[in-house]
């Protein structure tokens, strides 16, 4: 057993300290949870939705409360923890309404009298998650995971335990029995014994590549299902017929919102140069009048990172990209955890604020001349999970989706998740797909039923 302090990252203060599980608690946890599997795999569409559907409203009934707790342990502006609480309260509504229908036998005409697919639940599915959206992350998982008849088990990142203890209580008391859903308090070194545990049948996990790699190195050993959510280098690709003051404010959300801490965030912006100038200049205006401060006001829009070594991080890939000729046209400075909302043009793909994935409030510009280019450098990336582009021409851009590696193509909006589509990455991104009735079937038995 080990201490694991949660600290707040706008003041630095202690909020709590946790005890983690010992060897033994967590193998008791997980006996339970299978032997909970045993029975709630018994249950009915009814009676599960009937308690999906009481989750979401203890979500919204004590979203304030809820939202603070993510607003204290991961410096999240309390207006956008609100909506993210509210978030999570869709998603359980819409799998209490949905999932019956999307598990329906499929059937299908063969020589047989009767063949169909049958989606059966696979047991016991450990979700790793990351505190980015500590709440959202988890029910994206556990809404489509319980009601498809499975149990699930939570390894939370260790700086936002108090929430992973929070969503236990959620689903305890809209009234699921004990080790439906549970969350582990365990550092990242207990996740392997956890994976080769015979009782986890398949695991979820959204973060990094090098934590994607691992899990997904100890599930293929013990030839245990993965679904990989990982990381993201989206571009906003706008183009000269773009609604110009539209496309700054949906750049300016896709870019800062979450404090730029957002897997499918616009990270690198690439313009048409015929409007470059003026779209720069402008958009550099409206991210100076960014409300930076206390995340508990609801009025600020830009809080502290999570961590601030993870500030830290990010000052270097901005630094160093303008060490290598980039133009900072406004922010870049830090303090402690905090990073001011910056832009940096005349990126090129060898600086990291291309290259590489940046975490936090800070926007690439690279511009490009022809549509043909805008591609090409969306796709120099290793990661594919979404990109946007902007136009008053939504037939060319439809021609041009097929030409994009990645798991999203938005038109005209920003790369944003929705309980009733497919959400998932390719190539670095991942692999798998969230949300919908693509991703409720990612946890169950494909039955193959055969009656002659
Ligand atoms: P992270 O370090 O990978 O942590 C994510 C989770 O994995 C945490 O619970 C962490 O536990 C655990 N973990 C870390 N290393 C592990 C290992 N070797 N074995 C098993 N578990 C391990 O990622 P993060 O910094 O928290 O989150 C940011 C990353 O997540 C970014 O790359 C972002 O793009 C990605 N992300 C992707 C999506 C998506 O949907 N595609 C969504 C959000 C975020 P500890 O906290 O104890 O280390």
């Amino acid at each position: 057993m080990s201490e694991i302090k949660s600290i707040n990252p706008y003041n630095g203060k202690l909020i709590d300290t946790f005890q983690t599980h010992t060897k033994e608690e967590i193998g008791r946890i997980l006996t339970n949870a299978d032997r909970r599997f045993r029975s709630w795999r018994e249950t009915t569409f009814e009676h599960r939705t009937k308690l999906m559907h009481t989750v979401a409203l203890e979500l919204r009934n004590n979203k304030e409360q809820y939202a603070s707790q993510i607003t204290y342990e991961m410096g999240k502006p309390i207006s956008q923890a609100i909506a993210e609480v509210e978030k999570c309260a869709w998603v359980c509504d819409y799998y209490a309404g949905n999932a019956r229908q999307q598990l329906t036998n499929e059937v299908i005409a063969t020589d047989a009298k009767k063949s169909y697919v049958s989606f059966e639940p696979m047991g016991v599915i450990l979700a790793v998650m990351p505190w980015n959206y500590p709440f959202w992350q988890v029910f994206r998982f556990a809404a489509p995971a319980l009601m498809a008849g499975n149990v699930g088990v939570l390894k939370h990142a260790s700086n936002v335990f108090g929430s992973a203890l929070n969503i236990e209580k959620v689903f305890l008391r809209a009234g699921f029995p004990e080790y439906c859903f549970t969350s582990l308090l365990v550092e990242k070194e207990k996740v392997k014994e956890i994976i080769e545990n015979p009782v986890v049948k398949a695991v979820t996990l959204t973060g990094s590549g090098p934590a994607g790699a691992s899990v997904a190195k100890t599930a293929g050993e013990n030839i245990k299902k993965t679904v990989l959510e990982l990381g993201g280098n989206n571009a906003l690709i706008v183009l000269k017929d773009c609604d110009m003051e539209a496309t700054l404010e949906t750049c300016l959300q896709a870019r800062f919102q979450n404090t730029g801490q957002s897997c499918i965030a616009g990270k690198r912006l690439l313009l048409d140069e015929a409007i470059a100038d003026e779209f720069l200049s402008r958009l550099v205006r409206k991210v100076k009048k960014l409300k930076s401060g206390d995340p508990r006001d609801p009025d600020t829009y830009i809080g502290t990172l999570a961590r601030e070594d993870l500030a830290e991080e990010l000052e270097f890939q901005v630094q160093k990209s303008i060490h290598m000729g980039g133009t900072l046209e406004t922010g870049g400075k830090r303090s402690g955890a905090y990073f001011e909302p910056t832009i940096v043009s005349g990126v090129t793909s060898d600086m990291p604020m291309f290259s590489e994935e940046t975490f936090g409030p800070a926007l690439s510009v690279t511009t490009f001349s022809t549509i043909d280019e805008a591609i090409a450098l969306s796709n120099r990336s290793k990661f594919g999970l979404g990109v946007s582009i902007f136009t008053g021409d939504e037939e060319a851009a439809q021609n041009w989706i097929h030409q994009f590696e990645e798991g999203a193509v938005f038109i005209n909006e920003l790369v944003k998740s929705d309980p009733r589509l497919p959400f998932g990455g390719i190539k670095e991104s991942g692999y798998g797909r969230e949300l919908s009735a693509h991703g409720i079937k990612e946890f169950v038995n494909r039955k193959t039923v055969y009656i002659k």
